[in-house]
């Protein structure tokens, strides 16, 4: 089963994986985001390839 996983290092937080993400994997947790049901994700690579710090890798 696919795993994404968050760089935090590179995160700036800025959303855009919890929008493109068709099964709400991400969600805003206080000020950061946070990958909430990793067993939901589906391996479409949406969020990878929208990241604009490259921060998200979907380990297959
Ligand atoms: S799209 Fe990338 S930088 Fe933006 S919140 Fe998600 S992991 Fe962080
Ligand atoms: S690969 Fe697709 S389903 Fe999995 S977390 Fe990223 S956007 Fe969501």
């Amino acid at each position: 089963m696919a795993k994404p996983v968050i760089d935090y290092k590179k995160c700036v937080a800025c959303g855009t994986c919890v929008q493109v993400c068709p099964v709400e994997v991400y969600a805003n947790e206080k000020d950061k985001v946070v990958v909430k049901k990793p067993d939901a994700c589906v391996e479409c690579r949406a969020c990878e390839v929208s990241c604009p710090q490259e921060a998200i890798k979907v380990i297959p």
